[in-house]
C-alpha cells in the first residue's frame, strides 16, 4: 500500500440480540400492530416504503463475529503504521445502545479494540526493543457539549480543557494528563474507570444514553537505539475513539438542556462527517473544515494527510431501531462513498 495515501474504511457491525428483544418476536404482524416494533425481522415502521436498500462496506460483521474477528479486520492494520510514524483513528459510530462501547471497551471477558490494541502494540515494542526505544504514554478525554474533560483525573476533571495547536503539526489539549502504563492491564482498570467519569445523561430512549465522545490518545515516541541524542523522536499518535450516541435529539423526545446536548453532538458528528467527505474529495482536500468542532479540530493531524481511517459502524438487528439503523447506514455509506 502507498504510504501516503490517506485511507478509509468503513465497517459494518450488527450486535445481538438483547435478551428482551430475543424474547419477542411477532410473525407477519399487522401493519398497525404496535408490538411490530419489536418483532426480529427488520420491517420498516408502518407507511415507508424502503425495500431491499443495499449498502456495501468494506467488512461486515454479523451477530456471530467475535472481539477479535472485529479487531483483526480492523484495528490490527494500523499497527505498522503507526509504528511507522503515521498518525491513525478508529472511531465507532452508531445510536445508542448498538454496541460502540462493547467494540471499543468491551468487558473483562471479552476485551475490545483497546485492550487488543494494546496487547499487541506492547508485544510489538518488545520485539523491537533491541533497535528501538519506544515510549507509550495515553490520555482519556470526553467531548460532552463541546467541553473537554480530563477522564483520568479522580472524578473526572470539573473544568474544560482548552485546544492548542503547536508550531510541530500537533494539537494538544492544555492541562490534560498523560500517563504511561506498563502492560495492558494497567490501561484497562484506566479505561474502566474513566468510563465511570463519563457524562451520561437519561433520555427516553435509554436510560444510560451517552452524550458524550470518549477520546483515548495513544502516543507513541520512537528513536533509534544508536542514535544521536540530539536526533528527534519519531511521534505517532493513535485515537480510539467511542462517538456519542448518533440518534437524533428529535427521536428522544427531548426538550430543554437536553435538546441542546443533542443538538450539540450532531454538530460534532456532522463536522466528522463533513470533514471525512472533504478529505476524500480531491476538489475538496484543501479546504476541510476542522474548525467546525471540538471534536474535529482535535483530530486535525490524524485525520487525512497520511493517516489511516477506521469507522465500525455499530446497529441493532431489532426493527425496533429501524429508522436508526437506516440514518447509520446513510451516514456511514456517505463517509465511504468517495
Ligand atoms: P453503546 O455504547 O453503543 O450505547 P453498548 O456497547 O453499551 O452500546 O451495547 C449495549 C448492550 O448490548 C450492552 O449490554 C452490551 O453488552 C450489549 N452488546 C453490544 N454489542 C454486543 C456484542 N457484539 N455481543 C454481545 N453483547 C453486545
Ligand atoms: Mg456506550
Amino acid at each position: 500500500m502507498d504510504p501516503n495515501a490517506s485511507s478509509i474504511t468503513v465497517a459494518v457491525r450488527v450486535r445481538p440480540f438483547t435478551i428482551r428483544e430475543a424474547a419477542q418476536l411477532v410473525f407477519d404482524p399487522p401493519e398497525d400492530n404496535p408490538v411490530q416494533k419489536f418483532t426480529r425481522s427488520v420491517v420498516p415502521a408502518a407507511g415507508k416504503k424502503v425495500k431491499d436498500q443495499v449498502f456495501a462496506f468494506d467488512r461486515i460483521f454479523d451477530q456471530t463475529a467475535t472481539q477479535s474477528d472485529v479487531y483483526e479486520a480492523t484495528t490490527k492494520n494500523l499497527l505498522d503504521s503507526i509504528l511507522d510514524g503515521y498518525n491513525a483513528t478508529v472511531f465507532a459510530y452508531g445510536a445508542t445502545g448498538c454496541g460502540k462501547t462493547h467494540t471499543i471497551t468491551g468487558t473483562s471477558q471479552h476485551p475490545g479494540i483497546i485492550f487488543l490494541t494494546m496487547q499487541e502494540l506492547f508485544e510489538k515494542i518488545n520485539e523491537r526493543s533491541d533497535e528501538k526505544v519506544t515510549e507509550v504514554s495515553l490520555s482519556y478525554l470526553e467531548i460532552y457539549n463541546e467541553t473537554i474533560r480530563d477522564l483520568l483525573v479522580p472524578g473526572g476533571s470539573k473544568q474544560g480543557l482548552m485546544l492548542r495547536e503547536d508550531s510541530n503539526q500537533a494539537v494538544t489539549v492544555a492541562g490534560l494528563t498523560s500517563h504511561h502504563p506498563k502492560d495492558v492491564q494497567e490501561v484497562m482498570d484506566m479505561i474502566v474507570q474513566g468510563n465511570e467519569y463519563r457524562t451520561v445523561s437519561p433520555t427516553a430512549a435509554n436510560a444510560v444514553s451517552s452524550r458524550s465522545h470518549a477520546v483515548l490518545q495513544i502516543n507513541i515516541a520512537q528513536k533509534d537505539r544508536n542514535a544521536d541524542v540530539n536526533e528527534p523522536h519519531t511521534m505517532a499518535t493513535l485515537s480510539i475513539i467511542d462517538l456519542a450516541g448518533s440518534e437524533r435529539a428529535s427521536a428522544t423526545k427531548n426538550r430543554g438542556e437536553r435538546l441542546l446536548e443533542g443538538a450539540n453532538i450532531n454538530k460534532s458528528l456532522l463536522a466528522l462527517g463533513s470533514c471525512i467527505n472533504a478529505l476524500c474529495d480531491p476538489r475538496k482536500r484543501n479546504h476541510v473544515p476542522y474548525r467546525n468542532s471540538k471534536l474535529t479540530r482535535l483530530l486535525k493531524f490524524s485525520l487525512g494527510g497520511n493517516c489511516k481511517t477506521v469507522m465500525i459502524v455499530c446497529v441493532s438487528p431489532s426493527s425496533e431501531h429501524f429508522d436508526e439503523t437506516q440514518n447509520t447506514l446513510r451516514y456511514a455509506n456517505r463517509a465511504k462513498n468517495i
